[in-house]
């Protein structure tokens, strides 16, 4: 079992300097938008390293961590390797132990692989700015999906003030087990109607989005009226959930926002200093929060 410390100071000049190489890990990994946007981000900061994605089956994973740990890298993780790059990791944030996994990790000189979760930073910067900044006390969140995304938001919420979650998946014994870890802020229900019923917010932590023919993940007509709305899913122009739910007059938001923000609490992580947002928004081909 990993110790959980606290990380090193972000400002510790040794964490820059040990990094030898950013690799993103990931099973299918081509499709990700990170390499474009944290090298826009390093060329504007003028560090002269390249991030790349490894795409490392999970039987290569163990073989692949430990060549990492000897060339000093740091990078990125995505699915299926969270939660096994969690337990391989000699030292872990308090967050990413919360969370069970892993989206981030770096190796210090003694050569400990490091491990956070900074994908509790992006659920909760997406939610502020779907609010307006900040996030309203007493959220009725309504929660579908209950993998490792829906984990970070449950550990984002509890941040939030009196919120309380309603999580439904379509198997219920993974919303249990979810819920059994986070207990003041969340609870399990048997139905979709259940969760949605007075929600006013919507977070989809499901893969439902990913193909353009997938079925919304709840329809619009289902939310309440003020509800707002996190698609935790990203496609080219966003998801059709998103468009379908902002033209029946609420807010929404997709995924996009919380990858960029959950890259640059990365970069923070791996160098000390704040990305240059713009120019990783400009990548991908977007705008960053709040301009118009
Ligand atoms: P995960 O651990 O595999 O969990 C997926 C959850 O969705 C499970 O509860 C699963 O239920 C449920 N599910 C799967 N297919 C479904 C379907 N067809 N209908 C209804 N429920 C379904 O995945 P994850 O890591 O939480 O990621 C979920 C999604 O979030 C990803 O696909 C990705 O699009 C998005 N995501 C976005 C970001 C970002 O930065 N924007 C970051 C992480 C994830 P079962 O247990 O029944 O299979």
């Amino acid at each position: 079992m990993p110790a959980t410390l606290a990380p090193p100071s972000a400002a510790q000049p040794d964490v820059p300097s040990a990094i030898g190489q950013l690799v993103l890990l990931g099973h299918p990994v081509a499709h990700s938008l990170s390499p474009r946007f944290q090298n826009a981000a390093l060329r504007a900061a003028g560090i002269p390293l390249t991030y790349r994605a490894a795409d490392v089956a999970p039987h290569a994973l163990p073989g692949v961590l430990d060549a990492l740990v000897a060339a000093r890298a740091a990078g990125n993780v995505t699915l299926p390797h969270k939660e096994a790059v969690a337990a391989r990791c000699d030292l872990r944030t308090p967050l990413a132990a919360r969370v069970g996994a892993v989206n981030t990790y770096w190796c210090t000189l003694d050569g400990a692989l490091w491990g956070d979760n900074t994908d509790v930073a992006g659920v909760d910067a997406s939610v502020r700015q779907l609010f307006g900044g900040r996030v309203p006390a007493g959220q009725r969140v309504a929660l579908l999906g209950a993998g490792g995304s829906a984990a970070a938001v449950l550990a984002a919420a509890e941040s939030w003030p009196d919120a309380r979650v309603r999580v439904w998946s379509r198997t219920r014994e993974r919303a249990d087990a979810l819920t059994q870890r986070f207990p003041a802020v969340a609870h399990a229900v048997d139905a979709l109607a259940d969760a949605l019923d007075r929600a006013t917010l919507v977070v989809n932590a499901t893969p439902l989005g990913i193909r353009p023919d997938d079925v919304l993940p709840a329809p619009p007509a289902a939310l309440g009226t003020d509800a707002a709305v996190l698609d935790l899913v990203y496609r080219p122009g966003e998801t059709r959930w998103v468009h379908a739910v902002r033209a029946s007059g609420r807010r929404a938001i997709d995924g996009l926002p919380m990858l960029i923000a959950q890259g640059a609490a990365s970069f923070v992580r791996w160098f000390g200093v704040a990305p240059d947002t713009e120019a990783m928004w400009a990548a991908v081909g977007g705008r960053p929060a709040g301009s118009s």
